[in-house]
């Protein structure tokens, strides 16, 4: 039983408010990798690189259980690159730069030995491919996950909502769940979303938590408060590793662990934002994760006597 995650493998150049970064590595599926493979290994991974990737970063998910027989190499060709820039309050970024590059021509195509995967994320990405990758599966997946963006939202509407519809859950952020339902209340937005097919909605607002909705029941999860975010980029696609990461590992999709993976989820994301890229996700020990799932228990574990 092993889990894929699609998404891009790309270089990304950073600038926040407190500092500034050439090409680095970066993408969707880059972040999702490394976080999951803290709790489940292999991952199959989908995506298209160009010849200007390094072997080295390649190498280094490889030696955490990540499988590269789906992601597709033009080596003449340049990688995705995507740079971006950070306001002052950390939580809203402008995008400076998107450069398609091998991503024009991606055609994902599921190799034959992923096929046994029981858990599916699907990291931004064009919504079409993303729907591409759910039709070549010969056998539906125990959850299918999406992430998207407010780019897509702005220029591939009638794709991403024919995506949306075959996923079992979508991830998005609060200004983006408010755009795709055009509900402002996060509430309302969430019940407009499951309208459109996802049996499950996360709404992350960023260093405010997460929220998870399912039927009529909600949970909601806090961020750690932590006193430096250096730099906030990949912190929603290391949640969705660790998210699916927990899920795979304990084959277990019921709501209730739903709300430990959200957990999960928020406790690897507090560790990418410490440094630039996924230079923390590569450093960390399981000591340390299991230390900060114990930060997190201690910061929302509370007893109350309620006097009728
Ligand atoms: P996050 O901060 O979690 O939204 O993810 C940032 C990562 O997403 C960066 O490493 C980018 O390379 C990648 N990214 C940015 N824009 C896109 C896009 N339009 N499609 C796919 N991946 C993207």
């Amino acid at each position: 039983m092993s889990l894929m995650i699609a998404g891009t493998m790309a270089f990304d150049a950073i600038e926040t408010p407190f500092g500034k970064t050439d090409k680095i590595i970066g993408g969707s599926a880059t972040y999702a990798a490394w976080s999951a493979s803290h709790f489940t290994q292999p991952i199959k991974q989908i995506s298209i690189i160009g010849g200007d990737f390094p072997q080295g970063e390649l190498d280094a998910l490889s030696a955490r259980g990540v499988q590269f027989e789906g992601v597709e190499v033009l080596k003449d060709e340049k990688s995705f690159f995507w740079s971006g820039k950070y306001h002052m309050d950390m939580n809203t970024r402008d995008t400076l730069i998107t450069d398609l590059n091998v991503l024009e021509k991606f055609d994902p195509k599921v190799p034959e030995s992923y096929q046994d995967c029981e858990f599916l994320m699907l990291g931004n990405l064009m919504p079409s491919l993303q729907r591409q990758i759910i039709e070549q599966l010969k056998n539906r997946p125990k959850l299918i996950i999406m992430d998207t963006m407010n780019f897509w939202m702005d220029i591939a509407m009638d794709e991403l909502m024919k995506t949306i519809k075959m996923v079992d859950l979508i991830m998005v952020n609060d200004g983006e769940a408010r755009q795709l339902s055009g509900e402002y209340s996060l509430v309302k937005a969430a019940q407009k979303i499951m309208e459109m097919g996802p049996k499950y909605v996360i709404i992350k607002k960023g260093e405010h938590g997460a929220l998870l909705f399912h039927e009529k029941q909600v949970f909601f999860a806090p961020a750690l408060p932590l006193e430096d975010v250096f730099d906030p980029t990949g912190a929603g696609d290391t949640f969705a590793g660790g998210f699916i990461g927990h899920l795979a590992q304990t084959k277990d999709i019921s709501f209730e662990n739903m709300k430990t993976a959200i957990i999960v989820g928020s406790a690897m994301a507090s560790f990418v934002v410490e440094k630039f890229g996924t230079e923390r996700l590569t450093e960390i020990t399981n000591e340390d994760v299991m230390n900060r799932l114990n930060q997190f228990v201690d910061l929302v574990n509370f007893d109350i006597d309620i006097v009728a």
